[in-house]
């Protein structure tokens, strides 16, 4: 059993489609199985070229005159993102955090409905998307924030504004989005999808859900690098009709004009704030260009069946040792990392790190999620990646480490 799966893994990479990207990425460790590309993507060397490109000459020398090709940097890439989540051009852009972006779009989805006051999001939800919402109520006391198992459920003529994030971080559930959207818009409320966890690892069909708003996460798929700003969608019949509660000069019709009246610009811009931090806009470029030239079907494609094969280990190895799936069994219901589920999950994502070059990541209270990012993981990594947590929850590897509270995981 275990030498097939193993075979297998070197078969699917031989015939993987995608194969020849991996070695466009700065790979520093060819001995590190990374299956963290969820949370931090890797390096790619166009990457790195364009950074040190962007500080050597566009800073370097260019000094302020960069501004002429720095200006439209947060529209031109929103384009390039808008072709992998299936949005029409002009409606994404390129700016702030998720969590600030978030903040703007859902103080403007409320605007468009403001006799009703309830605003729902689910259990499973990114904590600082729950945050966000929960500060937004103490804002406007007469709105109310349900966080519920199950918002389609519950959603009603008194909702205002349904948040989802697409992928569940922990468990990597996907939402059928123009199914979910279509439950809140015949209710009358707005949909607000979070993308984080599925922006270049899935399809994402924006314009055909008919979903008002959008925001979602550069560094993990997207390969942005730590802290790369975020990306916004509004659906383009509302540009006109609402704006960002954060009125900033970016978001002016003419900034240059410095005038005292604020006047928003006419399309996506008028949801920047301040100045773009532009040296981090520019990493993702690279990826945004691999994935719009292979396609998000075939990206998909490649996700699901890493995704499946991680599933078939763990029924043939892991299923036996205690250790559970915490990802849907249907690929359909996925997104592109598995979670398994072990109550001394920490301990044993520790073991792994510190003794076995395998980097997944902990999510409390008793996950080790494994991401798969399908331009550069292999399944052989995969195949390492869970044979090495085989062997460390069979030999009582991690016991040793059953005492340790990390501060980041
Ligand atoms: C990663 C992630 C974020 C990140 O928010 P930041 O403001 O960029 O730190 C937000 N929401 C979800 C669902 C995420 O997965």
């Amino acid at each position: 059993m275990y030498s097939s799966l193993y075979e297998e893994a070197q078969s699917r990479d031989a015939k993987n489609p995608l194969g020849r990207f991996r070695q466009q990425f700065v790979i520093g460790d060819p001995e590190l199985i990374y299956l963290d590309g969820n949370s931090l993507g890797r390096l790619s060397l166009l990457a790195k070229e364009a950074l040190m490109q962007a500080i050597e000459e566009d800073w370097g020398k260019g000094l302020v005159r960069s501004w002429q090709k720095w200006l439209p940097q947060p529209t031109r890439l929103g384009d390039k993102i808008a072709q992998i989540i299936g949005a029409a051009p002009g409606t994404v852009a390129v700016c702030d955090s998720t969590s600030v972006n978030l903040y703007k779009l859902a103080v403007a989805a409320l605007s468009l409905r403001p006799a009703r006051t309830e605003i729902l999001t689910d259990t499973p939800n990114f904590p600082s998307d729950i945050y966000l919402l929960e500060g937004i109520v103490k804002q406007n006391p007469n709105l109310k924030l349900r966080v519920v198992e199950d918002p389609l459920a519950e959603v009603g003529e008194n909702t205002a504004l349904v948040l989802l994030s697409h992928v569940h971080f922990k468990s990597g559930f996907k939402f059928d989005m123009v199914a979910a959207t279509e439950i809140v818009q015949e209710a009358g409320a707005i949909m607000l999808w979070d993308l984080s966890h599925s922006v270049g690892a899935v399809q994402v069909e924006l314009e055909k859900s008919g979903a008002e708003f959008a925001v979602g996460c550069t560094y993990k798929y997207l390969n942005g690098g730590p802290g790369s700003p975020a990306f916004l969608y509004v659906r383009k019949d509302l540009l006109s009709q609402v704006e960002s509660p954060i009125l900033g000069w970016f978001g002016h019709s003419r900034a240059f004009d410095f005038t005292t009246q604020y006047q928003p610009a006419e399309g996506i811009e008028r949801f920047l704030a301040g100045t773009p931090p532009i040296l981090s806009t520019i990493a993702m470029e690279a990826t945004l260009d691999m994935l719009i030239e292979v396609g998000m079907n075939q990206i998909e494609e490649v996700s699901r069946q890493m995704t499946e094969y991680a599933c078939e280990f763990w029924r043939a190895r892991l299923s036996e040792l205690g250790v559970g799936l915490a990802s849907p069994p249907n690929p359909q219901e996925r997104g592109s990392h598995i979670s398994f589920s072990h109550p001394n999950a920490l301990a044993i994502d520790l073991a792994l790190i510190q003794e076995q070059k395998v980097i997944p990541d902990f999510r409390t209270p008793d996950n080790v999620r494994f991401g798969f990012t399908p331009l550069y993981t292999t399944f052989v990594e995969i195949h390492d990646g869970l044979e090495r947590m085989a062997k460390v929850v069979e030999s009582g590897a991690y016991l040793k480490y059953l005492d340790q509270v990390p501060n980041v995981t």
